[in-house]
C-alpha cells in the first residue's frame, strides 16, 4: 500500500469510529475496522476494482463472537443491494 493511501485509510478509520456503532448504537463507536473482499462486487465497487468496506463498531462489540460476519452480511446489503 502506498503512503498516501496509507494515510486515506486512517483517515477514513477516524471519520467512521465518530459514527454510531453499527451493532449497539452507541455515539461515537469510538472504534473502527475495515475489510477487503476478493468479491468487491458483492459490496458495489466496478469490476476489476477493490473496494475497501470500513465500518464503526464499538470496543464491547468488537469482541463478539460472529461480529465479524453479521458486518459481512450487512456490508453485502448496504452496499451491494442496488445491483441485483
Ligand atoms: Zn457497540
Amino acid at each position: 500500500m502506498k503512503d498516501e493511501q496509507v494515510q486515506q485509510v486512517r483517515d477514513a478509520l477516524e471519520r467512521t469510529a465518530l459514527r454510531p456503532c453499527l451493532k449497539c448504537g452507541c455515539v461515537p463507536a469510538d472504534a473502527a475496522g475495515m475489510f477487503t473482499s476478493p468479491n468487491a462486487q458483492k459490496y458495489g465497487a466496478p469490476i476489476g476494482k477493490d473496494r475497501f468496506i470500513f465500518y464503526p463498531l464499538c470496543q464491547e462489540c468488537r469482541k463478539l463472537p460472529g461480529v465479524l460476519t453479521e458486518v459481512e452480511s450487512y456490508a453485502e446489503k448496504v452496499l451491494g443491494g442496488c445491483r441485483n
